[in-house]
């Protein structure tokens, strides 16, 4: 299992009076294998603070290490690869594909990357996710809750090492909150991966290993 280690991180938008710090010198280690929450209120920091350790955004300034390798050295190509290969996103919005079916949606990564997908893995997973109906469907033929799990199944498929969530649960029902939460916790307990989600919920931050709190772009 892969350990992310964040270091002095600090990320500004903007520039002169009208610059913004986004994040003001972040250290964090994440663990491997356990569920990581984040919590903080609006404009903290929180999306941003993803973004960066998960590749997606490049911090003004500090590192984040994926075991010995500082990702922000790497050039474009080396860091997508580590994206594709060792990280699953979820985002609140769903981001699906409308002219593709659900299955090449989650599929897509995979074929992207001009790889195989494992039929019976990716099965299973559409199985657990309980939505084996839908896979010939299009995105817009599924309720919202629906289109999450569908998501999910598109970030887990390539079996990523750490899985990144970003309110994953915020668009959605009490009843498929517990349902995306409990496949999510399937992933750390059975399947070893790790997770690192931003939430609201508290009730959902108190099933976390451990939670850290945001604050004007520290850690409080
Ligand atoms: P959170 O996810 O905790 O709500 P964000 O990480 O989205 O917070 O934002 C942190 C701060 O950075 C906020 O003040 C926000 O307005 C600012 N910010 C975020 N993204 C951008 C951007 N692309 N350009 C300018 N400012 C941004
Ligand atoms: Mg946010």
């Amino acid at each position: 299992m892969k350990k992310l280690n964040i270091s002095n991180l600090k990320k500004t938008y903007g520039k002169y009076e009208n610059k913004v710090h986004a994040l003001d010198g972040i250290n964090l280690e994440i663990e491997p294998n356990k569920f990581t929450a984040i919590i903080g209120p609006s404009g903290s920091g929180k999306s941003t603070l993803l973004h960066c350790m998960a590749g997606l955004d490049k911090p003004t300034s500090g590192n984040v290490y994926l075991d010995d390798v500082d990702i922000y050295t790497l050039n474009d190509d080396e860091l997508s690869k580590i994206r594709r290969d060792e990280f699953g996103f979820i985002f609140q919005s769903y981001n699906l594909i409308p002219v593709i079916n659900v299955y090449d949606n989650i599929t897509l990564p995979i074929s992207i990357d001009g790889k195989k997908e494992d039929k019976k893995y990716i099965n299973a997973l559409i199985e657990k996710l309980g939505i084996s109906n839908q896979i010939n469907k299009f995105p817009n033929e599924l309720s919202g809750g629906q289109q999450q799990r569908v998501a999910i199944a598109r970030a887990l498929a390539n079996k990523p090492s750490i899985i990144f969530a970003d309110e994953p649960t915020g668009n959605l029902d009490s009843k498929t909150t517990d349902e995306v939460m409990d496949i999510l916790k399937v992933c750390v307990k059975e399947f070893n991966q790790t997770l690192v989600m931003i939430t609201h919920n508290s009730d959902i931050a108190k099933m976390a290993d451990k939670v850290i709190t945001i604050a004007d772009g520290k850690i409080l």
